[in-house]
Protein backbone atom coordinates (compact mmCIF):
# COMPACT_ATOMS: atom_id res chain seq x y z
CA UNK A 1 0.00 0.00 0.00
CA UNK A 2 0.99 3.08 -0.96
CA UNK A 3 1.46 5.61 1.88
CA UNK A 4 0.36 9.55 0.70
CA UNK A 5 2.21 11.07 4.13
CA UNK A 6 5.40 9.10 3.10
CA UNK A 7 5.32 10.60 -0.18
CA UNK A 8 4.49 13.69 0.79
CA UNK A 9 7.42 13.74 2.91
CA UNK A 10 9.75 13.49 -0.02
CA UNK A 11 8.81 16.59 -1.56
CA UNK A 12 10.13 19.53 0.80
CA UNK A 13 8.87 22.34 -1.35
CA UNK A 14 4.81 20.89 -0.57
CA UNK A 15 5.36 22.27 2.97
CA UNK A 16 5.27 25.41 2.60
CA UNK A 17 2.39 28.34 2.50
CA UNK A 18 2.26 30.29 -0.34
CA UNK A 19 0.00 33.66 0.17
CA UNK A 20 -0.62 32.75 4.06
CA UNK A 21 -2.07 29.23 3.00
CA UNK A 22 -0.78 25.87 2.59
CA UNK A 23 0.19 24.70 -1.00
CA UNK A 24 -1.72 23.22 -3.01
CA UNK A 25 0.01 22.47 -6.31
CA UNK A 26 -2.36 21.33 -9.21
CA UNK A 27 -0.02 22.49 -12.23
CA UNK A 28 1.75 19.62 -12.37
CA UNK A 29 1.41 19.30 -16.56
CA UNK A 30 3.46 22.14 -16.60
CA UNK A 31 6.37 21.06 -14.82
CA UNK A 32 6.03 18.54 -11.57
CA UNK A 33 7.86 18.89 -7.88
CA UNK A 34 11.28 16.94 -7.81
CA UNK A 35 11.20 14.92 -4.68
CA UNK A 36 14.65 14.80 -2.25
CA UNK A 37 16.30 11.56 -3.93
CA UNK A 38 16.19 13.43 -7.29
CA UNK A 39 17.41 16.63 -5.66
CA UNK A 40 20.37 14.49 -3.51
CA UNK A 41 21.44 12.67 -6.53
CA UNK A 42 21.83 15.95 -8.48
CA UNK A 43 23.71 17.76 -5.96
CA UNK A 44 25.91 14.83 -4.81
CA UNK A 45 27.05 15.36 -8.73
CA UNK A 46 27.84 18.84 -8.02
CA UNK A 47 29.55 18.30 -4.80
CA UNK A 48 31.37 15.11 -5.42
CA UNK A 49 31.48 14.08 -9.11
CA UNK A 50 31.38 17.15 -11.36
CA UNK A 51 33.63 16.36 -14.53
CA UNK A 52 32.97 16.37 -18.26
CA UNK A 53 31.61 12.77 -19.78
CA UNK A 54 33.56 11.11 -22.23
CA UNK A 55 36.49 13.18 -22.25
CA UNK A 56 39.12 12.62 -19.67
CA UNK A 57 40.62 9.40 -18.51
CA UNK A 58 40.72 11.08 -14.88
CA UNK A 59 38.89 9.45 -12.05
CA UNK A 60 35.70 12.39 -11.77
CA UNK A 61 35.12 12.12 -15.47
CA UNK A 62 35.08 8.44 -15.62
CA UNK A 63 32.59 8.59 -12.64
CA UNK A 64 30.80 11.42 -14.23
CA UNK A 65 30.27 9.22 -17.67
CA UNK A 66 29.82 5.71 -15.96
CA UNK A 67 27.11 7.25 -14.16
CA UNK A 68 25.45 9.37 -17.07
CA UNK A 69 25.80 6.35 -18.86
CA UNK A 70 24.18 4.12 -16.48
CA UNK A 71 20.80 6.37 -15.94
CA UNK A 72 21.06 6.27 -19.76
CA UNK A 73 20.32 2.43 -19.33
CA UNK A 74 17.71 3.04 -16.56
CA UNK A 75 15.45 5.12 -19.10
CA UNK A 76 16.31 2.60 -22.06
CA UNK A 77 14.39 0.06 -19.53
CA UNK A 78 12.11 2.86 -18.69
CA UNK A 79 10.71 2.89 -22.48
CA UNK A 80 11.50 -0.34 -23.05
CA UNK A 81 13.82 0.41 -26.20
CA UNK A 82 15.80 -2.13 -27.73
CA UNK A 83 19.10 -0.66 -27.72
CA UNK A 84 20.83 2.14 -24.87
CA UNK A 85 22.30 4.31 -27.83
CA UNK A 86 18.87 4.42 -29.17
CA UNK A 87 18.26 6.74 -26.16
CA UNK A 88 19.18 10.26 -26.86
CA UNK A 89 19.54 13.48 -23.56
CA UNK A 90 17.87 16.74 -25.06
CA UNK A 91 16.82 19.73 -23.01
CA UNK A 92 13.12 18.58 -23.35
CA UNK A 93 10.41 17.97 -25.28
CA UNK A 94 10.64 20.74 -27.89
CA UNK A 95 14.25 20.13 -28.39
CA UNK A 96 13.37 16.41 -29.00
CA UNK A 97 10.62 17.86 -32.02
CA UNK A 98 12.82 20.35 -33.62
CA UNK A 99 15.83 17.71 -33.49
CA UNK A 100 13.06 15.58 -35.44
CA UNK A 101 12.33 17.90 -38.10
CA UNK A 102 15.38 19.05 -38.84
CA UNK A 103 16.84 15.88 -39.45
CA UNK A 104 14.35 14.58 -41.56
CA UNK A 105 14.50 18.18 -44.06
CA UNK A 106 16.61 15.44 -46.82
CA UNK A 107 13.79 13.14 -46.53
CA UNK A 108 11.00 15.71 -47.40
CA UNK A 109 10.08 17.52 -51.09
CA UNK A 110 7.15 19.90 -52.22
CA UNK A 111 3.99 18.32 -51.90
CA UNK A 112 4.93 15.73 -49.25
CA UNK A 113 2.32 15.69 -46.59
CA UNK A 114 3.22 15.81 -43.16
CA UNK A 115 0.34 14.89 -40.49
CA UNK A 116 -0.49 16.14 -36.51
CA UNK A 117 -3.68 16.77 -35.06
CA UNK A 118 -5.73 19.62 -33.77
CA UNK A 119 -4.60 18.78 -29.87
CA UNK A 120 -0.91 19.07 -30.64
CA UNK A 121 1.10 21.44 -28.38
CA UNK A 122 2.67 24.42 -30.15
CA UNK A 123 6.14 22.60 -30.01
CA UNK A 124 4.54 19.75 -32.21
CA UNK A 125 3.05 21.87 -34.53
CA UNK A 126 5.85 24.96 -35.22
CA UNK A 127 8.69 22.66 -35.90
CA UNK A 128 6.66 20.85 -38.90
CA UNK A 129 5.53 24.37 -40.15
CA UNK A 130 9.38 25.19 -40.52
CA UNK A 131 9.89 21.77 -41.75
CA UNK A 132 7.07 22.82 -44.52
CA UNK A 133 8.05 26.21 -45.08
CA UNK A 134 12.11 24.56 -45.43
CA UNK A 135 11.13 22.00 -48.15
CA UNK A 136 7.71 23.21 -49.72
CA UNK A 137 5.74 19.98 -47.81
CA UNK A 138 2.26 20.58 -46.66
CA UNK A 139 0.79 20.44 -42.86
CA UNK A 140 -2.49 18.45 -42.53
CA UNK A 141 -4.59 18.74 -39.20
CA UNK A 142 -6.62 15.86 -37.96
CA UNK A 143 -9.99 17.44 -36.50
CA UNK A 144 -11.31 16.68 -33.07
CA UNK A 145 -14.82 16.80 -32.19
CA UNK A 146 -16.83 19.18 -29.60
CA UNK A 147 -15.37 16.03 -26.72
CA UNK A 148 -11.83 16.66 -28.04
CA UNK A 149 -11.65 13.22 -29.58
CA UNK A 150 -9.81 12.60 -32.86
CA UNK A 151 -11.65 12.20 -35.91
CA UNK A 152 -9.86 9.11 -37.11
CA UNK A 153 -12.15 9.02 -40.54
CA UNK A 154 -9.52 11.96 -41.31
CA UNK A 155 -6.46 10.06 -40.89
CA UNK A 156 -7.65 7.85 -43.13
CA UNK A 157 -8.11 10.21 -45.98
CA UNK A 158 -4.83 11.70 -45.44
CA UNK A 159 -2.98 8.85 -45.72
CA UNK A 160 -1.02 8.15 -48.79
CA UNK A 161 2.34 8.45 -50.84
CA UNK A 162 2.95 11.54 -50.11
CA UNK A 163 2.76 11.14 -46.23
CA UNK A 164 6.07 11.47 -44.69
CA UNK A 165 5.28 11.96 -41.28
CA UNK A 166 2.58 11.81 -38.49
CA UNK A 167 3.14 13.16 -35.23
CA UNK A 168 1.28 13.47 -32.62
CA UNK A 169 0.96 13.43 -28.70
CA UNK A 170 -0.14 10.14 -26.58
CA UNK A 171 -2.00 12.31 -24.30
CA UNK A 172 -3.00 16.01 -24.51
CA UNK A 173 -1.80 18.73 -22.16
CA UNK A 174 -4.60 20.77 -22.55
CA UNK A 175 -7.48 18.39 -22.35
CA UNK A 176 -5.97 15.27 -20.86
CA UNK A 177 -7.26 13.15 -23.65
CA UNK A 178 -5.62 9.98 -24.40
CA UNK A 179 -4.80 9.75 -27.83
CA UNK A 180 -5.38 6.24 -29.80
CA UNK A 181 -2.15 6.11 -30.73
CA UNK A 182 -2.10 2.24 -31.34
CA UNK A 183 -4.69 2.42 -33.83
CA UNK A 184 -3.12 5.77 -35.40
CA UNK A 185 -0.06 3.92 -35.57
CA UNK A 186 -1.19 0.90 -37.27
CA UNK A 187 -3.42 3.16 -39.93
CA UNK A 188 -0.31 5.06 -40.81
CA UNK A 189 2.36 1.86 -41.13
CA UNK A 190 -0.88 0.01 -43.07
CA UNK A 191 -1.21 3.14 -45.69
CA UNK A 192 2.07 4.82 -45.84
CA UNK A 193 5.91 4.80 -45.29
CA UNK A 194 6.02 7.77 -42.78
CA UNK A 195 7.93 8.55 -40.27
CA UNK A 196 5.69 8.08 -36.66
CA UNK A 197 6.46 10.41 -33.94
CA UNK A 198 5.19 10.28 -30.15
CA UNK A 199 4.89 13.42 -28.36
CA UNK A 200 5.09 11.90 -24.82
CA UNK A 201 5.49 14.62 -22.77
CA UNK A 202 2.32 14.08 -21.22
CA UNK A 203 2.24 10.06 -21.25
CA UNK A 204 5.90 9.26 -19.64
CA UNK A 205 4.82 10.67 -16.06
CA UNK A 206 1.27 8.46 -15.76
CA UNK A 207 1.67 5.60 -17.97
CA UNK A 208 4.21 2.47 -18.71
CA UNK A 209 5.64 2.75 -21.81
CA UNK A 210 6.78 0.04 -24.48
CA UNK A 211 8.55 2.32 -27.39
CA UNK A 212 8.81 -1.42 -29.10
CA UNK A 213 5.33 -2.56 -28.79
CA UNK A 214 4.11 0.63 -29.99
CA UNK A 215 6.11 0.75 -33.09
CA UNK A 216 6.41 4.27 -33.17
CA UNK A 217 10.03 5.57 -35.00
CA UNK A 218 10.37 8.34 -32.44
CA UNK A 219 9.28 8.96 -28.56
CA UNK A 220 9.82 12.34 -26.83
CA UNK A 221 9.14 13.69 -23.86
CA UNK A 222 10.63 16.00 -21.12
CA UNK A 223 12.29 15.19 -17.40
CA UNK A 224 11.08 18.04 -15.62
CA UNK A 225 7.02 16.87 -16.12
CA UNK A 226 8.17 13.45 -14.47
CA UNK A 227 10.23 14.50 -11.03
CA UNK A 228 13.44 15.47 -12.99
CA UNK A 229 14.79 18.30 -12.95
CA UNK A 230 14.45 21.37 -16.13
CA UNK A 231 16.59 21.07 -18.94
CA UNK A 232 16.58 17.24 -19.14
CA UNK A 233 14.21 15.06 -21.89
CA UNK A 234 14.83 11.93 -24.13
CA UNK A 235 14.23 11.32 -27.68
CA UNK A 236 13.92 7.60 -28.53
CA UNK A 237 14.56 6.57 -32.16
CA UNK A 238 14.78 3.29 -33.79
CA UNK A 239 18.34 2.29 -34.44
CA UNK A 240 18.32 1.90 -38.35
CA UNK A 241 16.56 5.29 -38.51
CA UNK A 242 18.71 7.52 -36.17
CA UNK A 243 21.94 5.51 -38.33
CA UNK A 244 20.26 6.39 -41.60
CA UNK A 245 19.82 10.52 -40.72
CA UNK A 246 21.92 13.23 -40.38
CA UNK A 247 23.40 15.10 -37.00
CA UNK A 248 21.31 17.57 -35.91
CA UNK A 249 24.07 19.95 -33.95
CA UNK A 250 27.79 19.78 -35.16
CA UNK A 251 30.53 20.09 -32.45
CA UNK A 252 32.34 18.10 -29.98
CA UNK A 253 31.46 15.07 -28.77
CA UNK A 254 29.58 13.99 -32.11
CA UNK A 255 32.50 13.39 -34.63
CA UNK A 256 34.65 10.49 -34.93
CA UNK A 257 37.24 12.62 -36.73
CA UNK A 258 37.22 16.35 -38.04
CA UNK A 259 39.60 17.83 -39.96
CA UNK A 260 39.18 20.46 -42.72
CA UNK A 261 39.32 18.22 -45.76
CA UNK A 262 36.25 16.54 -43.91
CA UNK A 263 34.53 15.47 -40.60
CA UNK A 264 32.73 11.72 -40.13
CA UNK A 265 30.58 11.78 -37.24
CA UNK A 266 30.81 9.64 -34.00
CA UNK A 267 27.84 6.62 -33.72
CA UNK A 268 24.76 6.59 -31.67
CA UNK A 269 23.99 8.16 -29.19
CA UNK A 270 26.67 10.69 -29.50
CA UNK A 271 25.79 11.56 -32.77
CA UNK A 272 23.42 13.68 -31.68
CA UNK A 273 24.77 14.70 -28.58
CA UNK A 274 27.09 17.41 -29.42
CA UNK A 275 28.76 19.24 -26.87
CA UNK A 276 28.72 19.04 -22.89
CA UNK A 277 25.62 17.29 -21.87
CA UNK A 278 23.41 18.17 -18.73
CA UNK A 279 25.30 15.91 -17.15
CA UNK A 280 23.65 16.00 -13.63
CA UNK A 281 20.34 17.17 -14.89
CA UNK A 282 20.57 13.65 -16.84
CA UNK A 283 21.78 11.39 -13.74
CA UNK A 284 18.76 12.78 -11.72
CA UNK A 285 16.45 11.72 -14.72
CA UNK A 286 17.81 8.63 -13.89
CA UNK A 287 16.98 9.04 -10.25
CA UNK A 288 13.43 10.35 -11.09
CA UNK A 289 13.10 7.08 -12.88
CA UNK A 290 13.93 5.30 -10.09
CA UNK A 291 11.57 7.21 -7.69
CA UNK A 292 8.34 6.19 -10.57
CA UNK A 293 9.29 2.71 -10.37
CA UNK A 294 9.89 2.05 -6.74
CA UNK A 295 6.13 3.35 -6.31
CA UNK A 296 4.93 1.33 -9.35
CA UNK A 297 3.28 2.64 -12.80
CA UNK A 298 -0.42 0.97 -11.81
CA UNK A 299 -0.46 2.57 -8.29
CA UNK A 300 0.64 5.92 -9.79
CA UNK A 301 -2.33 5.46 -12.70
CA UNK A 302 -5.00 4.36 -9.84
CA UNK A 303 -4.07 7.22 -7.55
CA UNK A 304 -3.95 9.99 -10.30
CA UNK A 305 -7.50 8.69 -11.89
CA UNK A 306 -9.24 8.53 -8.36
CA UNK A 307 -8.30 11.93 -8.16
CA UNK A 308 -9.40 12.73 -11.55
CA UNK A 309 -12.30 11.18 -11.19
CA UNK A 310 -13.01 12.94 -7.57
CA UNK A 311 -12.36 16.57 -8.94
CA UNK A 312 -14.59 15.91 -12.21
CA UNK A 313 -17.36 14.77 -10.43
CA UNK A 314 -17.40 17.72 -7.52
CA UNK A 315 -16.26 20.49 -10.67
CA UNK A 316 -19.88 18.93 -12.69
CA UNK A 317 -21.80 19.84 -9.79
CA UNK A 318 -21.12 23.65 -10.00
CA UNK A 319 -23.48 25.13 -11.75
CA UNK A 320 -22.60 26.56 -15.06
CA UNK A 321 -19.24 25.27 -14.89
CA UNK A 322 -17.83 23.81 -18.16
CA UNK A 323 -14.66 20.64 -18.10
CA UNK A 324 -13.38 20.28 -22.05
CA UNK A 325 -12.74 17.17 -23.47
CA UNK A 326 -14.15 13.76 -22.85
CA UNK A 327 -15.10 12.32 -19.48
CA UNK A 328 -14.30 8.35 -19.78
CA UNK A 329 -10.55 8.76 -21.31
CA UNK A 330 -8.39 11.06 -19.88
CA UNK A 331 -5.54 11.10 -17.78
CA UNK A 332 -4.51 13.60 -14.90
CA UNK A 333 -5.66 17.13 -16.14
CA UNK A 334 -9.33 18.67 -15.81
CA UNK A 335 -9.43 21.60 -18.41
CA UNK A 336 -12.70 23.53 -17.35
CA UNK A 337 -14.22 27.18 -17.61
CA UNK A 338 -16.61 28.79 -15.50
CA UNK A 339 -19.52 30.46 -18.09
CA UNK A 340 -19.99 34.16 -17.57
CA UNK A 341 -17.37 34.67 -15.05
CA UNK A 342 -14.98 36.34 -17.56
CA UNK A 343 -11.42 34.69 -18.53
CA UNK A 344 -9.83 31.94 -16.73
CA UNK A 345 -6.84 33.77 -15.18
CA UNK A 346 -9.58 36.02 -13.19
CA UNK A 347 -10.06 32.39 -11.45
CA UNK A 348 -6.85 31.63 -11.54
CA UNK A 349 -5.64 34.51 -9.43
CA UNK A 350 -8.25 34.29 -7.06
CA UNK A 351 -6.94 30.84 -6.35
CA UNK A 352 -3.32 31.73 -5.91
CA UNK A 353 -4.12 34.06 -3.07
CA UNK A 354 -5.80 30.62 -1.28
CA UNK A 355 -2.88 29.09 -1.99
CA UNK A 356 -3.93 26.88 -4.73
CA UNK A 357 -1.66 26.91 -8.09
CA UNK A 358 -3.14 26.01 -11.55
CA UNK A 359 -2.44 26.94 -15.19
CA UNK A 360 -4.83 29.28 -17.04
CA UNK A 361 -4.74 30.49 -20.86
CA UNK A 362 -4.08 28.51 -23.62
CA UNK A 363 -1.52 25.90 -22.39
CA UNK A 364 0.28 26.69 -25.57
CA UNK A 365 -2.50 24.80 -28.11
CA UNK A 366 -4.07 27.94 -29.25
CA UNK A 367 -5.70 26.19 -31.98
CA UNK A 368 -7.37 24.20 -29.40
CA UNK A 369 -8.66 26.94 -27.65
CA UNK A 370 -9.74 28.80 -31.14
CA UNK A 371 -11.76 25.45 -31.84
CA UNK A 372 -13.74 25.78 -28.59
CA UNK A 373 -13.79 29.42 -29.18
CA UNK A 374 -12.23 30.79 -25.95
CA UNK A 375 -9.23 32.04 -25.32
CA UNK A 376 -8.34 29.78 -22.11
CA UNK A 377 -8.84 27.33 -19.31
CA UNK A 378 -8.42 26.82 -15.59
CA UNK A 379 -6.35 23.58 -15.71
CA UNK A 380 -5.90 21.57 -12.59
CA UNK A 381 -3.14 18.92 -13.38
CA UNK A 382 -2.18 16.34 -11.11
CA UNK A 383 0.72 13.83 -9.36
CA UNK A 384 1.10 11.28 -7.47
CA UNK A 385 1.48 13.21 -4.11
CA UNK A 386 -1.65 15.43 -4.74
CA UNK A 387 -4.18 14.62 -1.69
CA UNK A 388 -8.29 14.49 -1.87
CA UNK A 389 -8.30 17.24 0.96
CA UNK A 390 -6.45 19.27 -2.15
CA UNK A 391 -9.43 18.78 -4.46
CA UNK A 392 -11.61 19.85 -1.77
CA UNK A 393 -10.28 22.95 -1.32
CA UNK A 394 -9.74 23.23 -5.58
CA UNK A 395 -13.34 23.18 -5.67
CA UNK A 396 -13.95 25.19 -2.97
CA UNK A 397 -12.03 27.56 -4.72
CA UNK A 398 -13.43 27.55 -7.90
CA UNK A 399 -16.77 28.00 -5.92
CA UNK A 400 -15.59 30.62 -4.35
CA UNK A 401 -14.07 32.43 -7.50
CA UNK A 402 -17.73 31.80 -8.71
CA UNK A 403 -19.18 34.42 -6.27
CA UNK A 404 -16.87 36.95 -6.45
CA UNK A 405 -16.64 37.19 -10.39
CA UNK A 406 -20.91 36.48 -11.34
C1 LIG B 1 5.09 20.40 -22.06
C2 LIG B 1 4.78 19.81 -23.37
C3 LIG B 1 5.60 19.98 -24.47
C4 LIG B 1 6.84 20.86 -24.41
O1 LIG B 1 7.72 20.37 -23.44
P1 LIG B 1 8.95 21.26 -22.93
O2 LIG B 1 9.39 20.53 -21.70
O3 LIG B 1 8.42 22.63 -22.65
O4 LIG B 1 9.97 21.24 -24.00
C5 LIG B 1 5.26 19.38 -25.65
N1 LIG B 1 4.16 18.62 -25.76
C6 LIG B 1 3.34 18.40 -24.72
C7 LIG B 1 2.14 17.53 -24.89
C8 LIG B 1 3.61 19.00 -23.49
O5 LIG B 1 2.80 18.81 -22.46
Amino acid sequence: MFDIHEIRSQFTILNQQVNGKPLVYLDNAATSQKPNSVLEVWTQYYTEINANVHRGIHTLSQLATEEMELSRRKIQKFINAKHDFEVIFTKGTTEGLNLIAYILTQKLKKDDEIIISYLEHHSNIVPWQMLCERTGAKLRVIPIDENGILQLDYLDQYLSEKTKVVSVNQVSNALGVVNPIEEIIAKTRKNSDAYIVIDGAQSAPHFTIDVQKMDCDFFVFSGHKMYAPMGTGILYGKQEILEDLPPFHGGGEMIATCSFDGTTYAGLPFKYEAGTPNVGGNIALGAAVDFIEKIGHSTIQNHENALLEYAQRQLLEIENLKVYGEKANRTGVVSFNLEGTGISSDVGMILDKMGIAVRTGHHCTQPIMDFFNIAGTVRASFAIYNTFEEIDLLVEGVKKAQRMLS
